[in-house]
């Protein structure tokens, strides 16, 4: 049984060795829960790093068997390179980590106690954010605030990618086949048992963020826009209302002219045909936000559902038949069904 941790790079020459020799100790305690034969992979995923970070990486492969790594062959983003990882990890669980020792390696074995206990998602909830600035804080909060109040499903708000996934969970989410990867989105939407465990966040140990406001909102918006189509129905309601208004008044000024005359030359028709059109326009925008709506959610190609399990499979152990989700490679069986 491997427990693979995939740790996405980017210009880290400071932070991974300090990495390696920290999680060490907790990587051997999280192993021994699982028993005997359990072995860890430790799987870089270079995102194009521009320091020394691929010989380190290098050098780090011939030192030790459990360190594996990826190199894309340029920055595709944190959201890109843990895809990668995902797609090359071997391991029954896989937990995402920040190789600026922010998520503390002291939560693997709890991590893998809750797995090991049943559930198919176990959450890193971080309780104490003070070591984020407070501009960080206010976004944060902001963002989880925003994206649930739209989500059609709820994204669990302080959890970060930090979190051990099931290798059903991997191999459900492996299958999405979007671009737009928002991974806490697609965690959330795949389902399963979940369970949580909380922590408290570090700072940074070595390097600096990566992360500027203009990606952060960058990827606000990939969150949301791939979450829900919510903003484009906005606009079905808001034309839909002013419309209404528009008639309205239209009718009172046709009624108000006809039976008092005219009084400023013009002014009646020209507000009739505007509210009419302006109307008109925004409800049609609206319709068509619906329509747009609808393909978005089609060219995603997400499954239609998940499967979990079947009473087929019940106590007959994993097999290659038996698994209830299919591996990347293989076909999709009939418990995949396009939307
Ligand atoms: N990272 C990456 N590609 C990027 C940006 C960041 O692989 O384009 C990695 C980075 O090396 C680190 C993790 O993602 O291991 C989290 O980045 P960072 O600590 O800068 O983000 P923050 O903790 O400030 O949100
Ligand atoms: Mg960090």
């Amino acid at each position: 049984m491997h427990l693979s941790i995939i740790i996405p790079v980017f210009n880290e020459q400071d932070s991974i060795d300090s990495f390696v020799e920290a999680i060490r100790p907790h990587l051997a305690r999280a192993l021994d829960c699982m028993g005997e034969d359990a072995k860890a992979e430790l799987l870089f995923v270079d995102d194009g790093s521009t320091d020394r970070t691929p010989e380190i990486l290098k050098a780090l492969t011939r030192r030790d068997p459990q360190v594996r790594f990826l190199r894309l062959s340029r920055n595709f983003g944190k959201e890109a390179a843990l895809a990668a990882g995902m797609r090359r990890a071997r391991g029954a669980a896989v937990v995402p980590m920040d190789v600026d020792l922010q998520d503390p390696p002291e939560v693997l074995p709890q991590l893998v106690e809750e797995w090991l206990a049943g559930a198919k998602v176990v959450n890193a909830r971080r309780v104490d954010r003070s070591t984020d600035g407070h501009f960080k804080r206010l976004t944060a909060n902001s963002f989880y605030r925003a994206i649930n109040m739209v989500s059609e499903t709820p994204i669990p708000e302080n959890v970060g990618d930090f979190r051990l996934l099931d290798r059903t969970v991997v191999d459900a989410v492996n299958s999405l086949g979007e671009t737009a990867r928002f991974n806490k989105g697609l965690f959330a939407w795949v389902g399963f048992k979940v369970a949580t465990v909380d922590y408290v966040r570090a700072s940074r140990h070595a390097g600096e963020t990566k992360w500027r406001f203009r990606r952060l909102w960058g990827l606000a918006i990939d969150g949301i826009t791939a979450s829900t189509t919510a903003p484009l129905r906005i606009w079905t309601y808001v034309g839909g209302a002013t419309a209404l208004i528009a008639f309205a008044y239209a009718a009172f000024l046709i009624l108000h002219t006809l039976s008092t005359g005219i009084d400023v030359p013009g002014y009646a028709s020209i507000m009739v045909s505007v509210l009419m059109l302006g109307g008109i326009q925004l409800l049609s925008i609206g319709i068509l936000g619906e329509y747009v709506g609808r393909i978005a959610k089609e060219v995603r190609q997400r499954p239609l559902y998940i499967v979990e399990g079947d009473s087929d499979g019940e106590g007959t152990g994993p097999g290659p038949d038996t698994s209830p989700i299919a591996h990347e490679d293989s076909a999709w069986t009939p418990q995949r069904m396009r939307a």
